[in-house]
């Protein structure tokens, strides 16, 4: 993705700090070290936090406890050493006229250098203890040194008696002297920050001017103002990021034309008819909308977001049935082995009397056995990434199908896409992705949900349960099990467990459940396994051979056995909420009642609270959102993480208002 920063015109913000006076080749270095080579670099160099010295707290003011600034001149200093010279203590004692402080360090004997008794300090940290007035590793920051004459006149103005900005530093660059260089690099270049479009002018109304917020950013008088100025500078990236999203669109649109795949009907219909359900309502709307892309005049670029188990495969299926109608192949992409192999058989099944070719690419598996470039039928390709590598071809491709999308990078999408001149997309996830991320990630798609489960599904329930009751978990699966019911367990590892951390491993527990079970039979299902493996033993399980399924969470997307109406997690505080309801998606398939069963000791209030969303909620929006809050965007994110723009200012997460106004504005500009 391009560059989120605007790019103003002038290039005087492309000045090399390094021709500002003041700036020497060591001063360089160190802002290199902090990425900043440029003016402009520097201008948005953000503070970490701000401190409030207009209103600074007297030692005697100090609360335990709290962090607070406060200021004094050194009345005393020294370093202590021992265990022969190999710990130390550097600490000195401030006083203001209101009481004593006195500011410790440990192990860092070179602070002795940087400080003398007489020095005006101010100091930010919290207060250890009262008696006597304590902090460890503060922050400091020397005021002025030496007699009255060479003080600097700015002092006040830049450093003092405002509201002061905190950078991130690097090791030898003091705060004082880069927030002086920021004050006079504002000076200096201020006049040269503009509007980078100029045409938003009125849109922006209620926020300050660019230029207005990176005055602000550093120096402003009131702290409601550096929110503001975050506020601005992170809406010009958003604009820039979606006008590069919405542009990339328009180009796709006046370069190619749609490929003609509306179908004509006679292989859906009796396809529809063989299922043995009705389509929910759900589907049948978001098939509606992939017939208006398949028939229109540009080609579909289309998400389509469903929970788990609502049923996205059979939409594909329509989807693809109506390229195939229409004489064009098409070729769908999963994340795994096991899910490509999954839908190739339910592909071959649904699709065998209708005259099409179903044939598998994975890398260790190929159906098409020897690959004519000009297939004699219409043909649907399944594969994994295989698909994407070296020598797979599909000539006359009209529609490609990627399944699980959060596992492909927006790179591997389009490198399939690639494949053909054009082809329509439609991508399809389970991962439930908070608007603002959607409108992010994949703000180039259209996007339709299926926002309702087919009726008839049994409901499931889920517990969060600690480690002790254990045995009677495994003996309230053996009942299920004796009903006729199978069930998951489901590891975080696969081979090295940790027994202090109460981590288990899939291979250790096997040998043991195995003989808790007897004689039902208990399979075993991860990663590492070669894929003829995998297959049998998933086959075996579909077929119920195998009444118990350990497995890691390789089984986290796609797998639909109906009959499976248990799911124990173990250590389940290892994984994400978002990989939880993934994995929870493989039960509540039939019509029987399930039962989803967590278990983990949790140490922290926060990991309950955790854990606690599965059993409060089974709405996959919920808890992404939920996951997003308490541990980042990361998962969700996944692979796209490394399609992502970085952004300086803009928050994914937080900033969903400032990302539609972005969109809705960039839209006025392409
Ligand atoms: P997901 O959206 O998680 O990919 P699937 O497509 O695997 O879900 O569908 C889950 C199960 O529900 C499958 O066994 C599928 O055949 C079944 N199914 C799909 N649509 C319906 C429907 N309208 N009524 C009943 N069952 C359905
Ligand atoms: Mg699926």
């Amino acid at each position: 993705m391009p560059s989120p920063t605007p790019t103003p015109t002038l290039a005087a913000l492309d000045t090399p700090l390094r021709e500002l006076a003041g700036v020497g080749p060591e001063r360089g270095a160190q802002l290199a070290r902090l990425g900043l080579a440029t003016v402009r670099d520097l201008l948005l160099h953000a503070p970490r936090r701000y401190e409030d010295r207009r209103h600074l707290l007297t030692i005697r003011e100090l609360r335990l406890g709290e962090s607070a600034t406060t200021r004094g001149r050194i009345v005393a200093q020294g370093l202590k050493t021992f265990k022969a010279r190999t710990k130390s203590i550097f600490e000195f004692v401030l006083e203001d006229g209101t009481g004593r402080l006195t500011c410790r360090w440990w192990n860092l004997p070179f602070m002795e250098k940087f400080f003398d008794v007489g020095d005006e300090v101010m100091v930010f940290g919290k207060l250890k203890s009262l008696k006597p007035r304590l902090i460890d590793h503060p922050e400091t920051e020397v005021l002025e040194s030496g007699p009255e004459e060479s003080r600097d006149p700015t002092e006040l103005l830049i450093h003092l008696d405002r509201i002061a900005p905190m950078y991130p530093l690097t090791e030898g660059l003091p705060q004082r002297w880069l927030r002086g260089l920021v004050w006079r690099t504002l000076a200096r270049f201020g006049a040269d920050i503009t509007e980078p479009r100029p045409t938003l002018g009125a849109a922006m109304a209620g926020l300050p001017t660019r230029a207005e917020a990176v005055r602000w950013l550093h120096f402003p008088e009131e702290l409601q103002h550096a929110d503001q100025a975050r506020a601005r500078l992170a809406l010009d990236e958003f604009i820039e990021l979606q006008v590069a999203i919405q542009r990339r669109r328009k180009n796709l649109q006046a370069l190619a034309k749609g490929l003609p795949c509306g179908g004509d009907n006679r292989w859906i219909k009796p396809f529809l008819k063989q299922l043995g359900f009705e389509l929910t309502g759900a589907q049948t709307r978001v098939l509606r909308e992939l017939r208006q892309d398949m028939g229109g005049a540009f080609p579909m670029r289309r998400l389509v977001q469903g929970d788990v188990g609502s049923g996205k495969t059979v939409v594909a299926a329509c989807c693809a049935l109506m390229a195939l109608e229409s004489g064009f192949n098409v070729a769908l992409m999963a994340p795994t082995e096991i899910l490509a192999e999954q839908h190739y058989q339910t592909f071959t099944r649904w699709f065998r009397d209708l005259g099409v070719a179903v044939e598998l690419q994975t890398g260790s598996r190929k159906t098409a056995t020897e690959r004519p470039t000009t297939r004699p039928q219409p043909t649907l390709s399944v594969g994994t990434h295989a698909l994407i590598e070296g020598g797979f071809e599909l000539d006359r491709l009209g529609l490609v199908i990627i399944d699980e999308q959060h596992k492909f990078g927006v790179a591997q999408r389009e490198k399939l896409v690639r494949k053909g001149r054009y082809p329509h997309l439609l991508v399809m996830t389970a991962t439930p992705i908070p608007r603002t991320l959607g409108l992010t990630l994949y703000g180039d798609l259209d996007s339709s949900v299926i926002d309702e489960l087919p009726a008839g599904r049994g409901r499931v329930r889920t517990f969060v349960r600690g480690a002790a009751q254990l045995p009677k978990v495994l003996e309230f699966i053996r009942q299920k099990i004796e009903e006729g019911r199978q069930a998951y367990v489901v590891y975080p590892r696969v081979e090295e467990g940790d027994a202090a951390a109460g981590i288990k491993a899939v291979k250790q527990e096997w040998a043991r459940l195995q003989k808790t079970f007897a004689p039902h039979r208990v399979g075993l299902l991860h990663g590492r396994l070669r894929s003829e493996e995998k297959e049998l033993v998933m086959a075996d399980f579909r077929a119920n051979r195998l009444q118990v399924l350990l497995a890691t969470s390789v089984i986290e997307v796609g797998v639909d056995v109906a009959n499976a109406t248990v799911m124990l997690i173990e250590s389940a505080d290892q994984f994400g909420l978002a990989q939880l309801h993934q994995l929870r998606g493989r039960i509540g398939r039939g019509a029987h009642e399930s039962f989803c069963i967590l278990v983990a000791d949790q140490k922290t209030e926060e990991a309950k609270a955790r854990l606690k969303v599965m059993e409060t909620t089974n709405d996959g929006f919920e808890i992404a959102e939920a996951d997003m809050r308490l541990r980042g965007p990361g998962e969700l994110l996944g692979q796209q993480q490394s399609g992502m723009p970085s952004l300086k200012f803009g928050d994914l997460t937080k900033d969903r208002g400032l990302i539609e106004r972005a969109r809705s504005l960039a839209a006025g500009l392409v």
